[in-house]
């Protein structure tokens, strides 16, 4: 149980349809009746359901963003693309960068870089996924691919209050497997101390991602000094959902 403010970002991934934006009533009705001001949710659909979650959740404290976004500043021949100022307009307020599944796909640190600038620049806040591979964690290389993938992402970023840092160890998504609350501790913190060198007084906000669910909501809730959480699989069905809101707050 916790007293604090908390994150809870739902990222649909490729997932979802009109009909699957009605299973949210039930997130809405539980909000509502709770009251858990505390729990700041924030739902990222894909693209092509934005819109109508927008109408959905117009009168809540739910709020919407998109699972990524061009490196482009604007319009262009970019086809397929959706840019930040896009997002902007149809009013997101959010946007997650550098998931690894997009990493995966080729996005590079200098891509993700110029999408936080962009993103910054139309004044979304920033959802800056970091984490380390199983090869990478297994050779204790964890701290060190964690700096770099922030040192590059945040170049010549200004407004860090649009920054949120999700922590998600590649290996720990969509497979059930988690690191243990020390390793998880030990990571957090060395985070916070390289987030330090970049800004001195400033207190990053940072989210846990990686197979979290109604099991392990409870130990994962014991770590001081962490905002929140990324949440996959387990944030598509509005019952498991509740059910990690309603565990970290009773
Ligand atoms: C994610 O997609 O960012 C994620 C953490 O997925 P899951 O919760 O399914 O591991």
């Amino acid at each position: 149980m916790t007293n604090k403010y908390k994150y809870f970002v739902a990222n649909w991934k490729m997932f979802g349809n009109k009909k699957s934006i009605n299973s949210i009533n039930k997130v809405i009705k539980f909000c509502k009746l709770t009251n858990f001001r505390r729990a700041k949710i924030i739902y990222c659909p894909p693209y092509t359901i934005l819109s109508d979650l927008f109408k959905k959740l117009k009168n809540t404290n739910i709020k919407v963003g998109a699972q990524n976004c061009h490196f482009i500043d604007g319009e262009g021949p970019y086809t397929g693309f959706i840019s930040a100022k896009m997002l902007k307009q149809i009013g997101c307020k959010y946007v997650i960068i550098g998931h690894s599944e997009q990493r995966e796909s080729g996005e590079t640190d200098d891509q993700i870089n110029k999408k936080i600038i962009s993103a910054v620049n139309n004044n979304l806040t920033v959802i800056f996924c970091v984490g380390e591979k199983l090869k990478e964690k297994n050779k204790n290389l964890t701290n060190k691919v964690l700096n770099n993938q922030i040192r590059k992402g945040l170049n010549k970023v200004k407004k860090y209050s649009k920054i949120i840092i999700a922590y998600e160890p590649v290996w720990s998504i969509g497979t059930g497997k988690l690191l243990s609350n020390e390793e998880l501790i030990k990571n957090i913190i060395n985070l916070r101390l390289f987030l330090k060198k970049i800004k001195k007084n400033f207190n990053f906000k940072i989210l846990y991602g990686g197979s979290v669910n109604g099991k392990n909501i409870k130990a994962l809730n014991k770590i001081q000094n962490l905002d929140g959480f990324l949440i996959g699989g387990a944030s598509q069905k509005s019952n498991k959902f509740i059910d990690i809101i309603k565990k970290t707050y009773i």
